[in-house]
């Protein structure tokens, strides 16, 4: 039985076979003006792999001889090798493109000449080549300005770099995937019945994939590690979220062990479904209405079947990826309208377009950028291309007619922006009135979830119906922390002062000009904060389904006044 250690993000237990993902690289063909500045970025960042194949190669020599060491100064020598950086240097000099595109098709070239010669040693070279290729791309990522930066291993993380689709990895039996890292659009795309866990080399617990195992309910395991490759593929595995472990050929004892707790979860879970159909009221009387995030159609499903008062945050964007162009109106329109008739009357927050950062769309053809966090996202793409935000408004307003439907808006930062905003629905409403299109009135809410919105949150109040906070964001921009940077997992402590007073100084203003403030950031299905939240007169917290009615459980054993 071999251990490894990770950062448990997602609830419960997992037994299953194991299945690494190896990720496909495609690199856009991206032209440059200056070619000069390739040719560094390609230089340096050979450096650098020479660099950490040097550091492996002591490691290895160190703990695992010689022999197993050799392969590290196999690696420095294809990167030393004339054939492979004059080839290199001379696509970006000819083809006037960047460093990325240069180094997969030299790779690429390189190990295919490989893995066609009739000698077994020379085939197996090709791996070699694509090894050393793979290293390189994933350094030039980093220098990229992306979210995975420095310890970064793989792609798909600047505009350059989309991996295949996860969908495309088959497998008949459910299994524990096994991943360096996995992007929101991978994540989505993978068939969630066959997925009994996620275990990452990288991730954080607010990373997308994280948040989107939750909204799976199924276990994840961050920062795991553990070795990506044969030695654990295909092998019998255990994740344990709780003490973020994930055991690979566990012998008997602890396979016991582990069937018990999974028992004795069930049998929590059985307790715990007592309270559906019960009001989340504390027993001083103070109630608090518990939703559901979600980020696709599918995912109701767990809403209801966790007793989801309402629907409090559904992403849009995850629409909107995974996919080769926009979604239409109608497309968009028949998910809204169906979201709506599910819930039955209960209310459904729908949150426009939250493109950009780490949900990308390559259709879109959005600049890379230096800090894409703070770049062009969400609103800030709606309102500098309308045409985008309309088609979704449009689709919304249609919908609303069939429901108790909301509309809020992702990363508000100033008046203007809402009433922009205003001004775009307006011309909206009058399109589909000119067509004789029925429309409802849908509430009108926005995320609070910059610290400009929460110190203007007194004003913006009196512009909307209410108020969501995403602690996600907020915590980011409040302690200038990237959400996905590994590295800075430490750092990122969403408990921190600053933001419990943000969020009560935005429930206060919410509450002087009449109207609701909730909480839909991953913070708000916190157990440790619950009390708090309720003390600060927090009316809703909407969470990953499965969620809810722990936090129903404190909330009815809670009382606020002692
Ligand atoms: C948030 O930022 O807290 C939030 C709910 O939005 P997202 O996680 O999708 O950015
Ligand atoms: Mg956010």
């Amino acid at each position: 039985m071999q251990i490894y250690n990770g950062k448990g993000v997602s609830g419960g237990i997992a037994i299953g076979r194991i299945r690494v993902y190896k990720r496909e690289q495609h690199i856009s063909r991206i032209s440059v003006e200056d070619t000069e500045e390739e040719l560094i970025r390609f230089r340096a960042a050979k450096r650098e792999a020479l660099r950490q194949l040097q550091l492996l190669y002591e490691k290895a020599l160190k703990d695992l001889g010689k022999e197993n060491a050799a392969i590290f100064e196999a690696h420095q020598m294809i990167l030393e090798d004339m054939e492979f950086y004059e080839s290199a240097e001379a696509i970006i000099q000819e083809q006037k493109v960047i460093a990325e595109y240069a180094v997969f098709e030299t790779g690429k070239r390189i190990s295919e000449t490989f893995a066609q010669m009739d000698d077994s040693y020379m085939k197996e070279r090709a791996a070699d080549v694509k090894d050393v290729s793979d290293r390189l791309l994933t350094i030039l990522n980093a220098s990229n300005g992306d979210t995975l930066k420095g310890d970064a291993l793989n792609g798909d993380t600047g505009d350059v770099c989309n991996s295949a689709a996860a969908g495309s990895f088959i497998s008949e039996e459910p299994f524990i995937l096994a991943a360096r890292d996995l992007s929101p659009s991978e994540t989505i795309q993978l068939d969630k019945s066959k997925v009994l866990s996620f275990v990452t080399a990288l991730g954080l617990s607010n990373s997308h994939s994280a948040i989107l195992a939750r909204m799976m309910a199924i276990p994840a395991v961050a920062r795991a590690e553990l070795p990506l490759d044969d030695s654990i593929d295909g092998k019998p595995g255990i994740v344990d979220r709780e003490a973020g472990v994930i055991y690979v050929e566990p012998d008997e004892k602890t396979l016991t062990e582990m069937k018990l707790r999974k028992q004795k979860d069930k049998e929590k879970q059985e307790m715990l479904e007592k309270l559906k159909g019960k009001e989340s009221i504390t027993p001083d009387g103070q109630k608090v209405m518990l939703y559901a995030n979600i980020g696709s159609l599918e995912d109701i499903d767990a809403a209801v079947r966790n007793d989801a008062e309402g629907i409090g945050l559904f992403r849009t964007e995850f629409i909107y990826m995974g996919r080769e162009d926009f979604p239409t109106e109608e497309e968009q329109f028949q998910i809204y309208k169906q979201a709506a008739e599910r819930m039955n009357g209960r209310q459904v927050i729908i949150r426009t377009l939250d493109i950009g950062a780490d949900k990308k769309c390559e259709y879109f053809g959005m600049e890379p950028e230096e800090n894409p966090a703070l770049g062009c996202r969400a609103i800030r793409i709606c309102l500098t291309r309308p045409e985008i935000f309309e088609t979704q408004l449009r689709a919304l307003y249609r919908a609303s007619n069939f429901g108790k439907l909301a509309i809020m808006y992702p990363m508000i930062t100033s008046i203007k922006e809402v009433r922009r905003i205003k001004e775009i629905i307006s011309k909206v409403k009058a399109g589909l009135d000119a067509k004789g299109v029925p429309y409802g009135s849908p509430k009108q809410g926005i995320m609070i979830e910059t610290p400009a919105a929460v110190l203007i949150s007194k004003e913006l109040a009196r512009e909307v119906d209410f108020f969501s906070i995403g602690t996600n964001d907020l915590t980011q921009y409040t302690l200038a922390i990237d959400r996905q940077n590994t590295r800075l997992d430490e750092f990122y402590d969403a408990h921190h002062p600053a933001i419990l007073r943000m969020i009560s100084m935005v429930v206060e203003n919410a509450h002087a000009a009449g109207i609701w403030a909730g909480i839909c950031g991953e913070l708000g299905a916190d157990p440790l904060l619950t009390k708090e939240f309720l003390a600060m007169g927090v009316d809703e917290l909407s969470m990953c389904p499965e969620s809810i009615l722990q936090i129903r459980k404190i909330i009815l054993e809670t009382d606020i006044k002692n």
